[in-house]
């Protein structure tokens, strides 16, 4: 054993190496998570020592367990006096996963300081992992049987594969330091970041950034979905009599003195895992009454909820990971130009889209369709967001009125009678269009008071006194008179009309309608059939 290695041994039989406690939070609440333990060495003659100094040698000789076990006594015993669930965190190296009796000497100290192992994570670096895969996996396995959680550290500067992410029972995943340096200036670092982290959410891991320093750095992760850090912006390590001060602020109802079961305060436990809020997201997503999807640069489905499934007639699978023109290409060429546009940076809204039905026979499907362009932070277009709603329903409903709408005015121009509306003061405010095929003035001459002028002569004086009369007192209109035609001919016809009152009982509105009655007038004459329809005597008949 070396001079610095007997020194160090030592120094652990003094007891002279201790735990320094760094905190980690949870980046959206800023909640306390718990602590990272990192050994110094309170050198006698030359002062703190950090670990790059010492743990090479302690790791040479052999000591690290002994020294592990140090720390954690030391840390297990300065907690117990702290309320709070928060949990603990320690490195183990690569060379004592080799150790057979780590896994029982960790038990024991827990035992003996009565540390719940729930409360313990191992922090393994990914180079531990390498040649020892089988061997690390047995012991990872036996301390997760005995509820302790795991952590990769250092992860992504390492050659862990995706084999040992599968193969290890990982609960935690620390982004090293080196990406979080530069993530809010270098975009490589920054991908590099959204990957890590991505691949801890979709393997239900969390991801824990190391090394944040900065706000910026911080925002830039929370944007990512970064679920904890650690970091000078969050606390140094500090000593565990400095530690106090972050479980009071976590724990602010424990203040003064009053020791209470952190569970009851663990706020973080209430809120939900990433993993379950990417549940409650997902079935948001597919329970939305509207069709969505997330369609990748190259237009390939990212993600498609169970409505635009069925809008579109499909499964959800069939669409997964496969192009639109693909899965579609009948449509396609439908949707292509809105999709280019939107790649372009263009928002569309409420595009209406006719496209054929993929039954056959049906007729043509409408379609709603919203896009908008994903960016990621660094605001290039990276995918489009899709909303769809069938309104074939609506559409064919609104065809019906709209057909509906132009029967009946069909059924109006068959109809002999012309519809009219006056108002209170014997102005013409509206009439059926017929009138003016039938007599040939223009709309314009007719409307208000021209009707009269349309009248013939004689009749005219009478028409007025009649309409007058009815106006004043509101009494249905009815009588016969002659119309003048453009070309100088005239026609007999029948007037009728109701009145509408306002609330003070006076005239607001006539409607009625205008019927030629010419053909039975000139029948009856000719049959000499004298009726006295209405105000006109039928001797003035010439
Ligand atoms: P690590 O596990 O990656 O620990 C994080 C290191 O980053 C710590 O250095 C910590 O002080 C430092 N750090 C934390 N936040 C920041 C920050 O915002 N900026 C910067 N620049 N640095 C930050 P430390 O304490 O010097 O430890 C260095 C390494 O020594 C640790 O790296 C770990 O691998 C090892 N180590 C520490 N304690 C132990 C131990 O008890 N056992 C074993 N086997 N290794 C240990
Ligand atoms: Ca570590
Ligand atoms: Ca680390």
């Amino acid at each position: 054993m070396a001079t610095d290695e007997l020194s160090l041994l030592k120094s652990l039989e003094r007891g002279e190496i201790s735990p320094f406690y760094q905190p980690l939070r949870e980046l959206r609440t800023g909640q306390l998570v718990g602590f990272e333990l990192l050994a110094r060495w309170e050198h006698p003659e030359r002062g703190l020592m950090l670990p790059s100094e010492f743990i090479p040698a302690a790791e040479h000789a052999g000591l690290l367990t002994q020294l592990t076990e140090q720390i954690l006594a030391k840390a297990f015993q300065a907690v117990a006096v702290f309320p709070g669930s928060f949990i603990l965190t320690v490195n183990i190296s690569p060379k004592q996963l080799l150790d057979r009796d780590l896994v029982p000497r960790l038990l024991q100290i827990g035992q003996r300081h009565n540390f719940p192992f729930s409360r313990l994570a191992i922090e393994i670096t990914e180079t531990a992992l390498i040649e020892n895969l089988d061997h690390v996996q047995a012991i990872s396995l036996e301390l997760k049987a005995l509820g302790c959680n795991i952590y990769l550290d250092d992860f992504g500067t390492g050659y862990s594969s995706f084999a040992h992410l599968q193969t290890l029972p990982f609960d935690g995943l620390k982004i090293d330091r080196s990406f979080i340096k530069s993530i809010a200036k270098v975009r490589q670092d920054r991908k590099i970041v959204a990957a890590l982290i991505g691949l801890g959410q979709s393997l239900g891991i969390t991801a824990i950034a190391e090394g944040v320093e900065t706000e910026e750095q911080a925002s830039m992760l929370q944007y990512l979905g970064c679920d904890v850090v650690q970091g000078y912006l969050y606390g140094k390590p500090e000593p565990a009599k400095h530690i106090r001060s972050f479980i009071d602020a976590a724990y602010p109802r424990a203040l003064p003195g009053v020791a209470l079961q952190g569970s009851d305060l663990n706020l973080s436990s209430l809120e939900s895992l990433p993993i379950e809020r990417v549940a409650q997201l997902q079935a948001i997503y597919d329970g939305a009454p509207v069709g969505l999807c997330y369609l990748s640069k190259n237009l390939r489905y990212v993600s498609v909820n169970r409505k635009l499934a069925e809008i579109d007639g499909t499964t959800i699978l069939a669409m997964l990971g496969r192009s639109v023109a693909s899965v579609f290409p009948q449509w396609f060429p439908i949707y292509e130009p809105f999709l280019r546009r939107a790649l372009q940076g263009e928002s569309l809204h409420d595009c209406e889209l006719s496209r054929p039905s993929r039954i056959e026979g049906e007729s043509n499907q409408f379609i709603l369709f919203s896009c908008e362009p994903a960016r990621d932070e660094a605001r290039e277009i990276i995918g489009l967001s899709i909303a769809v709603l069938d309104i074939t329903e609506r559409k064919r409903k609104e065809i019906e009125l709209v057909e509906s709408e132009q029967l009946a005015r069909a059924l109006l121009d068959l109809n002999p009678e012309t519809p009219w509306v006056m108002d209170g003061a014997g102005n013409i405010l509206d009439f059926g269009s017929k009138w003016e095929e039938l007599t040939g003035f223009s709309r314009e001459a007719v409307l208000n008071l021209g009707y009269l002028n349309t009248l013939l002569d004689e009749d005219r004086a009478r028409v007025l006194l009649l309409t007058e009369s009815a106006l004043s007192t509101g009494s249905p209109i009815d009588y016969e008179c002659r119309a003048r035609r453009a070309d100088g001919t005239w026609l007999w016809i029948r007037v009728r009309g109701k009145a509408v009152m306002d609330e003070s009982g006076k005239v607001w509105r006539y409607y009625g309608s205008t019927e030629v009655i010419d053909e039975l007038k000139r029948l009856r004459e000719a049959v000499s059939i004298k009726t006295s329809h209405g105000g006109v005597p039928s001797t003035q008949i010439t």
